[in-house]
């Protein structure tokens, strides 16, 4: 007799699995019929995207960055601006002496 895996299972029903799945594998189910409800069902489908995608954003936030890039990126804002202030002073010709 063949396993028959119950593959009827509703978005209620899936959905109640997604913090589990998210807690342990980022959204990808182990369970044949959660992967299976996952494959044909496209709601569901694009909720666990949307959810992949924010906690991918979540984690690059809390992992810890190997400087801190707000501050690499404000000075190198700054001395760029201070550098085109620079350029434009020596740029602009002095006042011609009359
Ligand atoms: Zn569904």
């Amino acid at each position: 007799m063949t396993q028959n895996i119950d593959t009827t299972i509703s978005c209620a029903e899936f959905q109640d699995h997604l913090p589990e799945l998210f807690a342990n594998a980022n959204g990808v189910p182990d369970d044949p019929t959660l992967k299976h409800h996952l494959n044909t069902c496209e709601n569901c489908a694009a909720l666990v995207r949307d959810l992949q995608y924010i906690a991918d954003q979540a984690r690059m936030l809390l992992e810890p960055a190997e400087e801190d890039p707000s501050d690499s990126v404000w000075s190198n804002i700054q001395s760029k601006m201070e550098l085109e202030r620079a350029e434009v002073e020596a740029a602009t010709p002095p006042l011609p002496s009359q």
